[in-house]
């Protein structure tokens, strides 16, 4: 083997080295060129101090700056879980509105049609009067439901200039 070849050699497991690693042969190798070699040793002595600079430099970065990113990532993952549960019990409440509405319905119309007969009201008051009973209380939950979606929505576009 020529001397070029065993550079090239010696160059390239040192750059493995660094990334994979390299097999014992060939750091005994390595070792036993860097050793004899002034130029290898030299490269090798640069790339070390290269990647020492490098790790210094990422210790350099503020500790508390990754703390407090991990913070607010973690801050907006709770904010968005609490959302949803928030979201899905109006959607409950909304549909439990409903079934009752529903369920309760043959009832109310009975009570609101003996209402219209003891009171003597014509039949589209006390109809229409059961219509608004029946639609008022889903119609309410419906707005409930769409002003705290447009809130909570509010919420996460400030909290998106805070992250900022
Ligand atoms: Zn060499």
């Amino acid at each position: 083997m020529n001397d070029g070849n065993a550079h090239e050699r010696a160059q390239r497991l040192m750059d493995r080295d660094r990334v994979e690693g390299i097999a014992l042969e060939e750091r005994r190798w390595l070792d036993a060129h860097l050793a004899a070699c002034e130029t290898c040793a030299a490269w090798a002595e640069a790339g070390e101090a290269a990647l020492r600079m490098l790790r210094s430099v990422s210790v350099a970065v503020p500790p508390g700056l990754a703390t407090s990113a991990t913070l607010l990532v973690r801050e907006r993952g709770a904010q968005l879980r609490k959302q949803r549960a928030q979201n899905l019990a109006l959607a409950a409440a909304c549909a439990l509105s409903w079934v009752a509405g529903v369920a309760s319905a043959p009832l109310v119309w009975r009570l609101f049609a003996w209402l219209g007969s003891a009171l003597d009201l014509p039949g589209m008051v006390w109809q229409l009067a059961f219509v608004f009973w029946w639609f008022v209380p889903a119609a309410a939950a419906t707005l409930v439901i769409i002003v705290a979606r447009t809130r909570s929505r509010t919420d996460l576009n400030m909290s998106d200039s805070d992250f900022v």
